[in-house]
């Protein structure tokens, strides 16, 4: 027998992560993008990700134990295919720490965590269809002649971004350049069909030291990666029904909180107008900062009291633009 996998939950390469920040500010999409920083405290990131690992190895094992899962293009059956929650946690933080990320100290929270989840609910009725399903759409036209974001299954002819200026990317955003497609990617974190209704959903975990009142839906509705996954999710799932946030709270009193997305559909009608807009504004820029006729002043900043102190706290560049 092979050895169990550890399930990769990065995060995708043109996902929301990438684009998101250049629809409110340009200049934190330059300072994370083009420059590279790290602004998001890497302590909540890590216990995310640690969570991540853990319920994508629960999922994955209850699906063999349902009857099995596609991971990968490859059909398993076997629990054991997988390392178990609590080896994953371990393997994952042994192999982060090769790459100088310190997530040991969070170990001990991640597995009391995972113990109230599974207090909180000891069986999962609904049936998993997958864990970390990486999805891509690319903007383009169907079949019918439908502009919009598809899947390579219904992408007929995929619409290339018109720089002519930026004939190569520029080295820290190669997704970007003059004859590229425009893709947006998403991982999801579960497909679930839903005992009940029979239809399938696609599941969001987020791991929280915040709250998870039951306004935390209404909250994230209009986040980017809610669109992606919907328009995803009608491409590639039977019968779809939406999408479902996990929350769950890694601190006393810990809680898990199922909530339902509401739907944005004039919101989700627009966005592959809206990526098409703005992959063609960002390569302008990107090329004229290349040319070195733009410098990082120019890249407009939000200056909003709202974006730039949100209710995380401060914008992590909130130095960079107040100092340079
Ligand atoms: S502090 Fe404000 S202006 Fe500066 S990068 Fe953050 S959101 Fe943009």
């Amino acid at each position: 027998m092979t050895e169990p996998i550890l399930i990769d939950t990065g995060r995708s390469p043109t996902g929301w992560s990438f684009w998101g920040s250049s629809f409110y500010c340009d200049q934190l999409w330059f300072i994370t993008n083009v420059l590279q920083k790290q602004l998001i405290a890497a302590d909540p990131l890590i216990q995310g990700s640690m969570g991540h690992t853990l319920l994508a190895h629960y999922y994955a094992r209850v699906a063999c134990k349902q009857g099995g899962l596609m991971y990968e293009g490859q059909e398993v059956t076997d629990p054991d295919y997988f390392l178990t929650p609590e080896q994953a946690v371990r393997e994952w933080v042994r192999r982060r720490q090769h790459e100088g990320t310190e997530g040991a100290h969070f170990i001990a929270n991640t597995l009391e965590v995972f113990r109230q989840y599974k207090l909180r609910e000891p069986f999962v009725y609904d049936r998993v269809i997958g864990v970390e399903m990486l999805t891509k759409l690319t903007l383009g036209y169907n079949f019918d002649g439908d502009f919009g974001l598809w899947t390579d299954d219904n992408l007929r002819d995929p619409t290339l971004i018109d720089c002519p200026e930026l004939p190569v990317p520029h080295p820290n955003v190669p997704a970007i350049y003059h004859g590229a497609r425009i893709e947006m990617t998403k991982r999801w974190d579960l497909a679930m069909e839903h005992k009940q209704d029979g239809r399938q959903y696609v599941w969001d975990h987020k791991i929280t030291g915040a709250g998870i009142g039951k306004t935390r839906a209404e909250q994230y509705a209009m986040d980017g990666q809610f669109a992606v996954n919907r328009l995803a999710g009608q491409q590639l799932l039977k019968n779809f029904g939406g999408v479902v946030l996990n929350l769950v709270q890694r601190r006393d009193p810990y809680g898990v909180s199922r909530q339902f997305v509401p739907a944005t559909p004039f919101r989700d009608e627009q966005l592959p107008r809206q990526i098409f807009k703005k992959a063609h504004a960002l390569a302008e820029m990107l090329a004229h900062t290349i040319k070195g006729d733009m410098g990082q002043g120019d890249w407009e900043m939000a200056q909003s009291e709202l974006a730039c102190y949100h209710r995380y706290g401060k914008c992590g560049a909130f130095d960079m633009c107040r100092f340079g």
